[in-house]
């Protein structure tokens, strides 16, 4: 089906540019039609917005006969199918909001083969009913959009979802692809074994926003880092994020009193409040917005020049999503956050008050050490970033550790004497207790454990505790070490990290010099 024709076009280019109307693919669409037109299954990780939906319908073109599209929602499929129609593709979809005659002459359209998409919610389609119609018919492909419902893990679970796992079996020769905009590493590990029983391309594509300058400050005074920096970016409007109410309407007032226009906006405000000054926003330029987490969800404000951070994100998605807000027009713009270390404190506080399962902690902790590796790494952000999504790129020139000079050493005896300790004590412990054992402390875990036996005890004497646990959390971020997937805390050895306990390669990292001075609260 992907013979090139004379023009030059392939069959993929001719749908797009024909139906659709577009002339080149998005970063990361070609690939992900590329497998599925040679028959394997893909899960497609991309951002809201990316482009998935093209993903399957432009194949579903090329390949002919019938693609079942797999939705959660009914309001979801309306949409898709009039935009289709719209444009001239035969798409149908049959549901409970549609009279009993609407569904009987859609299927009519399906079982006569002139319907190339067919949109079905997944406990519709796994009806024996259904799957036994649609089985006599000529399936050549399979689209599960949301599938990160499919994951109990995921805040979107669903249980009809669940049965989907099945399909591979029904229809063994028919591709599938499955799609989701939800990068955590553990949903996207569980939508491989259910769906795919791991036999799946996973590619994870479209998350990089290249214009987007990334930079991390040490927080001194926020209030006049914050200042120095609207300074910058003389009438341009920029988004302010500070974890407390309270802060945002200081912070605003602080602007306000230096010559720059300022506004407020936290869910403590009057609803009218709150509208004026979004409005204002909006419809303005110029206007510097603090605010706290509140503020941000379907703002689509293309010229927003930064999003500055006052206080540590509450993850690294969340961190993805905020900055996201910034350069939609494509123009250069910054990403900019102050960090210190009262802001883990006060990010564990937040989880160890959070009235939750252990389990759900212990998860949220793990999530604030990537993000807390993210800040302190030495390497390239961007390609940091990205890899936790789980997508390649080459240093970026557009982040401050491209940019400048950070104070780096070689760590690589001290990562040594790390990876031995973890895999000593068998990649099971977190950097608590791993710092225990190098420091040579015998607490109660590591007697219970007769980890004061180990080769490792008390190896890392030199050090103290924040040294190590920056040398962790670099390794970390570093992709030496990995924070264990299952979410129990646990750090495991990954396989640059066994190579440089082979003593292959080295480690650099960052000098954290405000270190000396600070007592962490270590985990
Ligand atoms: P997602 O499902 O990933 O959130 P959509 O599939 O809804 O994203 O696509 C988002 C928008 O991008 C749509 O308006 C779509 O028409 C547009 N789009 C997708 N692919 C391309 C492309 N190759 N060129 C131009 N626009 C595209
Ligand atoms: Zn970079």
């Amino acid at each position: 089906a992907a013979s090139v024709p004379a023009d030059g076009r392939d069959a993929k280019h001719r749908v797009l540019k024909d139906v659709f109307g577009f002339d080149d693919f998005r970063p990361g669409q070609a690939a992900v039609m590329e497998a599925l037109l040679a028959g394997r299954h893909v899960l497609a990780v991309m951002p809201t917005g990316a482009g998935k939906s093209l993903c399957y319908q432009v194949p579903a073109l090329v390949l002919g006969g019938l693609t079942i599209v797999v939705s959660p929602l009914v309001a979801l499929m309306q949409d898709q199918v009039a935009a289709l129609r719209l444009a001239g593709v035969a798409a149908d979809t049959i549901n409970s909001s549609l009279d009993r005659n609407a569904n009987v002459a859609a299927w009519r359209r399906v079982a006569s083969g002139q319907t190339r998409l067919l949109y079905l919610a997944p406990e519709r389609l796994m009806t024996e009913r259904m799957l036994d119609a649609l089985a006599r018919l000529d399936v050549r492909l399979i689209a599960v959009d949301e599938a990160h419902c499919i994951s109990q893990w995921g805040p979107a679970f669903r249980r009809e979802y669940e049965d989907l796992s099945r399909l591979g079996g029904i229809f063994p020769d028919v591709p599938v692809i499955a799609l989701t905009a939800t990068a955590d590493e553990g949903t996207r590990a569980d939508i491989e074994a259910r769906l795919f029983a791991g036999r799946v391309e996973t590619l994870v594509l479209g998350f990089d926003r290249p214009n987007i300058k990334l930079a991390i400050e040490a927080k001194q005074d926020s209030k006049r880092q914050l200042l120095r920096f609207v300074e910058r970016h003389p009438g341009r409007s920029g988004i302010v994020y500070c974890l407390s109410r309270r802060k945002t309407e200081e912070m605003a007032a602080f602007l306000e009193k230096n010559g720059v226009t300022a506004l407020a906006y936290h869910a403590g405000m009057s609803k009218e409040a709150r509208e004026a000054n979004q409005n204002a926003f909006m419809t303005l330029s110029g206007v510097v917005m603090v605010a706290t987490i509140a503020f941000g969800m379907g703002i689509d404000k293309p010229d927003v020049a930064y999003v500055f951070h006052t206080d540590l994100p509450g993850s690294l998605e969340a961190y993805y999503q905020e900055i996201g807000r910034a350069g939609r027009d494509g123009r250069a713009a910054e990403a900019h956050m102050l960090f210190g270390l009262g802001d883990i404190r006060t990010r564990r506080m937040f989880i160890d008050d959070e009235d939750a399962a252990p389990e759900h902690k212990r998860r949220s902790h793990g999530r604030l050490d990537t993000l807390i590796g993210y800040c302190e790494t030495a390497q390239c952000r961007r390609q940091v970033l990205l890899g936790y999504f789980g997508e390649q790129a080459e240093p970026c020139g557009n982040c401050d550790n491209c940019l400048e000079q950070v104070p780096r050493a070689d760590g690589s005896a001290e990562a040594r004497l790390i990876l031995a300790a973890v895999a000593q004590s068998g990649e099971r412990f977190g950097a608590a207790h791993v710092i225990d054992i190098l420091l040579g402390h015998e607490t109660e875990k590591v007697l219970a454990r007769s980890h004061q036996r180990l080769a490792s005890f008390g190896t890392g004497m030199a050090h103290k505790r924040p040294a190590w646990l920056s040398l962790i959390r670099q390794l970390v971020a570093g992709g030496f070490l990995m924070p264990d997937p299952a979410g129990h805390g646990g750090l495991a050895i990954a396989d640059s990290g066994h190579a440089l306990g082979r003593g292959e390669g080295s480690f650099e990292y960052r000098v954290e010099t405000r270190h000396r001075s600070m007592r962490g609260k270590a985990r």
